[in-house]
């Protein structure tokens, strides 16, 4: 059986404020008090895996180790079928633009539009469907870890639509719906994203409902 969280403080392997917000609130209603490992100086561990569950459990064992207390941490990204489920764990990378006027960053458009140039390569009737993919890592000082996988299944679809959200939101219709991530209210979105799924089966198998 897998082991439980105990009540008490809960580390968010992340350095995210945002990440750290979100996942507190939905951890709080079960009595536990997140702390991030950015505010306890932990440092970030590269994330070298090949897999979301891969950097998951290594960022959530690093914060275990180096806090003594049990640590959660997430990974996730964009899993295209007809580019062999690229760019899955390299999604934020596929961003990154180089030293651009003096400062580095993200630019989701370049992004998007890397993935549709390589989907249009494969001519009009490609494969356009696509998962977004979320793994919580649970992982305790003495070495013992659990791993949630959530997933979101949809298409791709171009040109981007909507300005909510984030990342390739304005790309990705999920299954069963017309609008794209970002033209869905967050808080519809967050009932059935991939970050919804894999809490779910947290708080199934964590706290029994
Ligand atoms: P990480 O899990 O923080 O490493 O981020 C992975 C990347 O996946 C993010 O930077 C986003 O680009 C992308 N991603 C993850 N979840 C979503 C989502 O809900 N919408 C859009 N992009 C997402």
């Amino acid at each position: 059986m897998t082991r439980r969280l105990g009540s008490g403080s809960l580390v968010i392997a992340t350095h995210n404020a945002g990440k750290l917000k979100e996942i507190g609130a939905l951890l709080e209603p079960y009595g536990i008090k997140c702390l991030s490992a950015g505010s306890l100086g932990l440092p970030e561990p590269a994330e070298t895996g090949t897999t979301f569950a891969q950097n998951a459990l290594l960022k959530a064992r690093a914060a275990a180790e180096a806090s003594g207390l049990t640590a959660l941490a997430d990974d996730s990204g964009l899993s295209v079928a007809a580019l062999d489920n690229r760019p899955g764990v390299y999604t934020a990378d596929w961003a990154e633009r180089q030293w651009f006027e003096g400062a580095p960053g993200r630019d989701w458009y370049m992004a998007m539009g890397k993935v549709e140039g390589m989907l249009a390569e494969k001519g009009e009737s490609v494969d356009r469907s696509a998962a977004f993919h979320c793994v919580l890592a649970l992982a305790w000082p003495d070495g013992e870890y659990a791993i949630y996988e959530g997933k979101c299944e949809g298409s791709l679809t171009w040109p981007p639509r909507g300005t909510l959200g984030f990342g390739y939101d304005p790309v990705f219709v999920p299954t069963g719906r017309s609008q794209t991530f970002a033209e869905i209210a967050p808080e519809e979105k967050h009932a059935i994203s991939h970050r919804a799924d894999a809490f779910a089966k947290l708080v199934a198998e964590q706290f029994g409902r």
